[in-house]
């Protein structure tokens, strides 16, 4: 008999395709469930459609643009619409659940939706890989910065490009 063995790591906390290739699919399916509890808890309605969404965002490693999940929809029934697409985006980010990467019009799934935070992304400039930073010091820096100045912040996304650890052709790991 062990104690917690190091692999029990919160599933959601995978960072996408930044870490060493693992089975995504039980961290798409914990965020999942743990959307349908938020949701639940807060008496919002995560709609098949929606999940749906939800489900094609954390699959992807890369942030995904409302084209590209529009035609995976209509992989499973041609006649979905933009506006689906749109209206379960919108949802999806104002419950925190999805950030919007402003630079590349995309969306990326929010690795800890739980709490409301600023967007800050890592964002790989060869292979479009994205990592969520959730660093509350730097979300205090940049208002305090701003307040300096005399703005008022209403909402901020920090979007840092460079290159991913396997981009660099450094070591491999695992
Ligand atoms: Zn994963
Ligand atoms: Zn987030
Ligand atoms: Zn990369």
């Amino acid at each position: 008999m062990q104690n917690t063995p190091p692999e029990q790591t919160p599933p959601c906390h995978c960072h996408g395709g930044f870490i060493a290739e693992h089975d995504h699919g039980p961290c798409v399916n914990h965020a999942l469930e743990r959307a349908a509890t938020l949701c639940r808890e807060r008496g919002v309605r995560l709609t098949p459609q929606r999940l749906r969404v939800l489900e094609l965002v954390w699959r992807s490693s890369r942030p995904l643009q409302a084209y590209a999940l529009l035609e995976e929809l209509r992989v499973q029934q041609p006649t979905t619409a933009a506006p689906i697409v749109y209206r379960a985006l919108d949802f999806l980010i104002q419950q925190g659940l999805v950030h919007r990467i402003e630079s590349q019009n995309s969306y990326a799934a929010c690795r800890h939706p739980d709490a409301v935070h600023d967007g800050q992304f890592l964002l790989c400039t060869h292979c479009g890989r994205a990592v969520e930073l959730e660093s509350r010091p730097v979300s205090e820096q940049v208002r305090a910065a701003a307040e300096g100045v005399g703005f008022e912040v209403s909402q901020q996304t920090l979007e840092v490009h460079g290159l991913c650890p396997r981009c660099q052709g450094g070591p491999q790991h695992g």
